[in-house]
């Protein structure tokens, strides 16, 4: 899959459920509206999905949401698609998740092929935890962490940096990754849904955390790229790795290798613009993939060159979705 700009795409992004048992301030509204559970596609329709996106080119699958394990017989669908590792078609299964319901999880993930997991977490103070996932523990997902190294995924934490919440803590991050052997990808705060303007009080623009953490780290260079808004540093004392994610700025977009789509079948182009190609459709209309592999492919065609995520400009929120709805 090539779009008109050259980009290959080989990455999926697959939300699998808006549904979440956390309420982050960033990401959902604490009385959060989800589809109408007709437009969600089942786990027969998702396991369609992502066969058809396979066939066409993508090699690495990540799950997410909502929260991809509150989905019920989410394993299932691993199970089934982790055929595409066996058989050499997929390249890496993984998934981003909030890490509650992990410790239940750890071990199916990586009988099924997982290797990886991202958690999220923004602090490691358990008040100002569950101030911003609204009443999450940060004990559980601490336990769900420790499940993960044991059964022998490596965790790579994704800490969202909030202005006057959890900057302040990002040096006990750095260390404490450091001693549970995880990678750090720090995470700008972006303009999504009605938390837009929630969201840009906290804004914080990595560019000032990474100077901020030049004072006490050595942060060496590294090359490592995903074809994502992540640029990445190694940590000299502590080994690991730290990813600065800054969507707001545009560097990225020219070797953007990925598409996302939601639970309901709509295929977002790029996180930061409103343009979607509705997959539902064609995955309804017929039990053959034609018409549904056709679609992918014509909505890749138009895949936009770059993103929109100029608040100050905006009067409303640029972009009205939640990240619950596209999955991150
Ligand atoms: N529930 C899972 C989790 O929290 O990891 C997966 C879905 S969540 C939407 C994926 C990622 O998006 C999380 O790392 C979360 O912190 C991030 N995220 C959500 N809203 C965001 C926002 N407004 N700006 C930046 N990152 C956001
Ligand atoms: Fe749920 Fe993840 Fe959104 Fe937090 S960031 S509310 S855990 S979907």
């Amino acid at each position: 899959m090539r779009d008109s700009f050259g980009r290959t795409i080989t990455y999926l992004r697959l939300s699998v459920t808006d549904r979440c048992n956390l309420r982050c301030v960033y990401c959902m509204a604490e009385d959060a509206m989800f589809h109408p559970r007709a437009e969600v596609l089942s786990l027969e329709e998702l396991e369609r999905l992502a066969g058809a996106f396979i066939r066409l080119g993508v090699r690495k699958l990540r799950l997410t949401g909502g929260e991809p394990l509150v989905r019920r017989g989410i394993m299932s669908l691993i199970e089934r698609l982790s055929v595409h590792l066996r058989d050499g078609r997929l390249d890496e299964l993984t998934m981003t998740t909030n890490g509650t319901r992990l410790a239940g999880y750890a071990r199916d993930l990586a009988v099924a092929g997982v290797r990886r997991v991202n958690v999220s977490l923004d602090s490691l103070d358990p008040g100002a935890f569950r101030g911003i996932t609204r009443f999450g523990s940060l004990a559980r997902v601490q336990e769900g962490i420790a499940a993960a190294k044991a059964a022998g995924l490596a965790v790579k934490i994704n800490t969202v940096v909030l202005k006057g919440v959890n900057e302040a803590e990002i040096d006990r991050l750095i260390s404490w990754c450091g001693e549970q052997d995880c990678d750090l990808t720090l995470i700008e705060v972006m303009p999504l849904g009605e938390m837009a303007h929630a969201g840009r009080g906290g804004y914080l623009p990595l560019g000032e955390v990474r100077r901020r953490l030049e004072r006490r780290w050595t942060l060496e260079p590294s090359p490592l790229s995903t074809g994502g808004p992540a640029r990445f540093a190694r940590v000299a004392e502590t080994g690991r790795m730290v990813g600065f994610i800054t969507p707001r700025s545009h560097g990225f977009c020219a070797g953007c290798n990925r598409v996302r789509v939601t639970c309901s079948g709509s295929m977002h182009l790029c996180l930061g613009r409103e343009d979607t190609a509705d997959l539902r459709t064609p995955l309804r209309a017929s039990e053959g993939d034609q018409a549904l592999e056709a679609a992918i492919l014509q909505a890749v065609s138009h895949k936009p060159k770059g993103h929109e995520f100029v608040i100050d400009r905006y009067e409303r929120p640029p972009i009205s979705r939640h990240m619950n709805v596209t999955g991150g």
